[in-house]
């Protein structure tokens, strides 16, 4: 397909619907963006907070807290394709690939993948080992997670330890895992870091800190975890909480400019990225932004390409712009991922 096939009319694409995703198209619309908008996402569900997943959702069985409806989306004129996985990036065709084959054709993209929990290396594909990153993530544990349930976390970030907590509170015995000498020391510091463990001591939850996880043994479902140590902890349930990577396999031959550590999206302090027409939000991207969360990058993001192409709207820099909240575990002080602080 060349250039001159690429169909203008096909108005604003965002990949990725979750808080960054959602903030980018509703902004878009804010700013008096009158043309078609596509939300499309790999979940099943709508846009919903993520945070309460590790907290509330699994310690009190709270309800999942959605950001919004298929009818504030219908209002909007929003298109929402959700249990839709995009693939791949023709930047030249200006079209996301979805699923197989599947393609969707875009005037201006957003990418808002957000992150995904990284893996342990060469672990077997064991049921009982899971990470935390969804509502089905959570579902899962959550009736999993019985008094007495042998569980292990590795890795003592900020998921990991709300998990330990949560876990606690249901009568799961919990046993947490840390390569580090001092949990969350990188992000925190030593002081703020031994007092987090002090804290696990006294919930009555061992911490293993300067410890490797070298196995995870089981046949079909885990059993146990062998340790760097030489010991064995029985496990019936594994969560591997030692960080999150920006989502961006389905980037990977679209020539987009990504981060050479961590594969996240680069983009410059509009939230441009390295292709024309492509703009990036939330977890997903590194941008020279000291503060800010990944609501505030999405609803930049929308009004960020409109200003670019209109000219009409005003939008205050960043560094202007107030912080809200704590960043995400996933993200550092610049706006890029503390690797192992999830
Ligand atoms: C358990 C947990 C607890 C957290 N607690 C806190 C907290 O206390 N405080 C805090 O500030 N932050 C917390 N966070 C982080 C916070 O949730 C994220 O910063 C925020 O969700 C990022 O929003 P996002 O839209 O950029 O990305 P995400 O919320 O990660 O959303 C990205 C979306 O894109 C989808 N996607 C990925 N790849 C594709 C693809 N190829 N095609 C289509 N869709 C795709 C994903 O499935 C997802 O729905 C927590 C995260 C988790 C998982």
């Amino acid at each position: 397909m060349s250039a001159t096939d690429i169909d203008h009319g096909a108005g604003l694409v965002v990949v990725g619907a979750s808080l960054a995703g959602l903030r980018a198209a509703e902004s878009a619309r804010l700013a008096g963006y009158e043309g078609p908008i596509t939300l499309v996402g790999d979940e099943f569900h709508l846009p919903y907070d993520r945070p309460p997943l590790s907290k509330q959702f699994l310690k009190d069985g709270a309800e999942v807290d959605f950001h919004t409806t298929a009818e504030e989306l219908a209002a909007l004129d929003v298109k929402l394709r959700l249990g839709a996985p995009a693939t791949g990036l023709d930047p030249t065709s200006h079209r996301v690939r979805v699923g197989d084959s599947d393609w969707i054709p875009y005037q201006k993209l957003i990418i808002a993948t957000g992150a995904s929990p990284r893996s342990l290396p060469h672990a077997p594909d064991l049921d009982g080992v899971i990470g935390l990153r969804t509502i089905d993530d959570a579902l899962a544990l959550r009736e999993r997670l019985r008094p007495g349930t042998k569980l292990v976390i590795v890795g003592a970030g900020f998921i990991g330890s709300e998990l330990a907590s949560s876990a606690r509170d249901r009568g799961a015995d919990v046993t947490i895992v840390e390569a580090a000498p001092i949990p969350l020391v990188r992000a925190v510091g030593e002081t703020v870091g031994q007092a987090l463990a002090k804290l696990h001591e006294r919930n009555g939850i061992p911490l293993l800190c300067d410890v490797q996880v070298e196995e995870l043994i089981g046949t079909t479902h885990v059993e146990a975890v062998r340790l760097s140590t030489g010991t064995s902890l029985p496990a019936e349930l594994v969560v591997v909480g030692v960080g999150a990577a920006p989502a961006t396999g389905w980037l990977a031959d679209s020539g987009i400019e990504l981060h050479p550590v961590d594969g996240g999206v680069i983009a410059n302090e509009f939230l441009q990225t390295s292709l024309e027409d492509v703009y990036a939000a939330g977890d997903v991207v590194h941008w020279p932004t000291p503060r800010s969360t990944d609501s505030q990058c999405g609803w930049r993001t929308g009004r960020m390409l409109l200003i670019r192409r209109t000219r009409q709207l005003s939008m205050p820099s960043h560094r202007r712009m107030p912080s809200l909240t704590r960043q995400s575990p996933t993200s550092g002080a610049t706006g890029t991922r503390a690797e192992s602080s999830s």
